[in-house]
């Protein structure tokens, strides 16, 4: 457990957490010998802070003791432990609204992959803030373009391993920019929609709301999973389903789901209008119900 006396109290200018220890924001660093810098080996987690409260923090820390488990890294804390470090990193850096990154690397090894050589994991904690999309775009909806590069095959390294290898979702984001557009949407190795860049995909054809599967190859998206229970509670269908574009093509309404994206309407598509081309009755409805539960949350 990190000896928060060593740490001292909440303090001015940005602290990070690096293994147990507050270093200044503008000065951290990890080594070069790191075997998350040199090989993106390692997992990370996003946590949204809503008015002191960390969102769905039990769900976040789940997912990065699957994934670290999954890559066989020996997390340096136990749950109670990280909890602990996004708690106070909050504290400490006077966040009430803002955005944790938990990262875990490998650690310092040596220029070889061999994972023996990394005797023990580095911990990173960054509490900051985060946008994903201009503000604006939470009124008229975002544009995006379906991207050439595919989502990894889970048989190559399962999107659900939240892991530090995103050259993937960058390279689809480099194509998002030059079409100047603000996401990408990812097929899958069938050419089946995965997923955005960063975010999860809804589609609402009929009334009915859809959502690629886990075996579309997809991040288990925590805000993804909070917005089916939303819906279904409203008694507004949802079903788990492979889409092609196709689909999102001719669908009535589709948005985006994601810790920092939040909700967004998606409301633009290869150049093609999604329904009118306006945020949908249906988005309306999640991003309000959204918005209510992150506000009816306990601390
Ligand atoms: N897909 C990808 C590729 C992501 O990086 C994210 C962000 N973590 C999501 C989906 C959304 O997941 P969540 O709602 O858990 O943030």
């Amino acid at each position: 457990m990190p000896n928060w006396n060593q740490i001292g109290s909440p303090v001015a200018l940005p602290k990070v957490y690096i293994d147990g220890r507050l270093v200044d924001a503008g000065s951290a660093g990890v080594s070069v010998f790191d075997h998350g810098l040199l090989y993106g080996d390692g997992v990370f987690e996003g946590i949204r802070i809503y008015d002191g409260r960390p969102f769905a923090l039990e769900e976040h820390l789940e997912r990065l003791i699957g994934s670290a488990k999954s890559i066989s890294l020996t997390l340096p804390l136990e749950r109670d432990g990280l909890r602990d470090v996004v708690r106070k990193m909050c504290r400490v850096n006077d966040i009430t609204n803002g955005y944790v990154r938990l990262v875990v690397t490998r650690g310092k090894g040596d220029l070889g992959v061999d994972p023996t050589k990394c005797e023990r994991a580095t911990l990173i904690c960054i509490a900051d803030n985060i946008a994903l999309f201009p503000k604006s775009f939470y009124e008229t909806g975002i544009s995006a373009i379906t991207a050439s590069q595919r989502r990894a095959r889970p048989d190559m390294l399962d999107p659900k391993i939240k892991s530090l290898n995103y050259l993937p979702n960058i390279l689809a984001k480099i194509e998002a920019n030059r079409a100047g557009v603000q996401e990408a949407i990812m097929l899958n190795e069938r050419g089946e929609v995965a997923e955005c860049t960063g975010d999860n995909i809804f589609a609402v054809l009929g009334g009915n709301v859809a959502t690629p599967p886990a075996s579309s190859g997809i991040l288990m998206g925590i805000t993804r999973g909070v917005i089916i229970d939303l819906l279904r509670r409203n008694e507004i269908p949802v079903v788990e389903r492979p889409l092609t574009l196709h689909d999102i093509y001719r669908a009535d309404e589709c948005f985006v789901t994601g810790t920092a994206a939040e909700v967004c309407a998606l409301v633009q598509v290869d150049g093609r209008k999604i329904g009118n081309g306006k945020p949908g009755s249906i988005t309306k409805q999640a991003i309000n119900y959204f918005w209510a539960y992150v506000a009816q949350q306990e601390r």
